[in-house]
């Protein structure tokens, strides 16, 4: 708690596709092992390292296990502010690696094993909460970033834009913002599938859309101090905070307050903005504009403290949100998403880059 700790950065590499394999593309992303990638195409010839990489053999639950997702889970228990982002180009598997392919068909039930980062956070949450003996309350919120518009998908009514306000005590908050309670395994999934169904359906185009916009979906945990599970913090060199009984505080302790956020980024390609016209070109604007706002606090962020200029976080709604993730006192995971395929070649690179110069980032929990 208070000692900087660096966001942690997997990567997953995605099998290629049918219809690449039909196509003939070439696989140009090979992982090396012990967290090194390799991409190698004609004029490039590159190496990244990462905390852990997955490559195309990687299952979800060995995803879920190797990035340090269960850590996450507990520290947000322990009252820390813990945010996983999924980062890449339209098809890299974001929502795959977030969510399962469960997202993409409503009518069958996905396998077990094929279930994301999220309905496996879910389901960690809820066990360590029971086998903590410890009554927490949990809720959620979910909402999106639509060409810098924030929507509600959990309100059931026409949705509305909803203000982002500042406060010294919260930083970044949405006003308005629904938050449901919930109790269980299927009522959690089932606000996950409402508001990713009111996600898409409000597209012209499925795809388009929910590449097109951030999705945000925070647990909020809220509990008795307890003492901290002794697993917490592993992998982040952060030791769990201890109060409850041991505490001099006990009996008048503050409960405590976590968050866990799940990101879903818009697609990171470069929106060509050609040709497009009227609403097309406010969507590729605003989605520049946040992703490259991003882009630009992560770099400033990558400075080491004592260099570091003003971050720009008001430069676009997403950055607000992710403030505290980013540079605050939240603890970050961030899973950067890419094809193997040489057909991505350049978007890949660009992926690349952009998540080493993640892995500088330091935040305070
Ligand atoms: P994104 O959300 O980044 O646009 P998706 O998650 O929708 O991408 O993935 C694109 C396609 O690739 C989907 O059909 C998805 O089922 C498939 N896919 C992605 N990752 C994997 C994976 N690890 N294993 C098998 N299929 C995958
Ligand atoms: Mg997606």
């Amino acid at each position: 708690e208070g000692r900087e700790t660096r966001l942690r950065v997997v990567l997953r590499v995605r099998p290629l596709t049918c219809t690449e394999t039909r196509r003939g593309d070439q696989q140009v992303v090979h992982s090396l092992g012990d967290g090194a990638v390799h991409v190698s195409a004609a004029r490039h010839d590159a190496t990244f390292g990462f905390s852990a990489v997955f490559d195309a053999g990687a299952s979800q639950e060995a995803v879920f296990e190797g990035s340090g997702m269960r850590q996450l889970v507990e520290l947000a228990i322990d009252g820390f502010s813990c945010t996983v982002f999924a980062f890449g180009q339209t098809g890299s598997g974001k929502t795959y690696t977030l969510m399962g392919p469960l997202a993409q068909s409503d009518t069958q039930p996905a396998s077990p094993a094929l279930l994301g980062l999220m309905q496996r956070s879910f389901t960690c949450l809820l066990e360590q909460s029971r086998s903590r003996g410890s009554d927490l309350a949990l809720s959620a919120s979910y909402l999106e970033i639509y060409n810098e518009q924030i929507r509600d998908l959990l309100s059931p009514g026409p949705p509305g834009a909803l203000p982002l306000r500042w406060s010294k005590s919260r930083g970044f908050y949405v006003e308005n913002q629904l938050r449901v309670e919930f109790e269980s395994l299927e009522a959690i999934v089932s606000l996950l599938l409402q508001g990713s169904r009111r996600r898409r359906t409000s597209a012209h185009a499925l795809n388009r859309h929910s590449s097109r916009s951030h999705a945000l979906l925070t647990i909020h945990v809220r509990g008795r101090a307890v003492s901290a599970h002794p697993a917490a913090g592993k992998g982040w060199g952060l030791r769990a905070q201890r109060g409850g009984a041991k505490s001099p505080m006990a009996g008048a302790c503050p409960s405590k307050q976590g968050t866990l956020c799940f990101v879903d980024l818009a697609g990171s390609e470069r929106v060509k903005e050609t040709g497009s016209s009227g609403e097309l070109s406010v969507e590729a604007n605003s989605i520049n504009r946040s992703l490259l706002a991003l882009g630009h606090c992560i770099s400033l962020l990558a400075k080491p403290r004592g260099k570091r200029t003003h971050i720009p976080y008001r430069d676009s709604k997403l950055t607000r949100l992710l403030a505290r993730s980013l540079g605050g006192s939240g603890i970050t995971l961030m899973v950067a998403c890419i094809s193997p395929s040489s057909r991505c070649l350049s978007e890949t690179l660009s992926t690349l880059h952009y998540a080493s110069r993640a892995r500088r980032v330091t935040t305070r929990p």
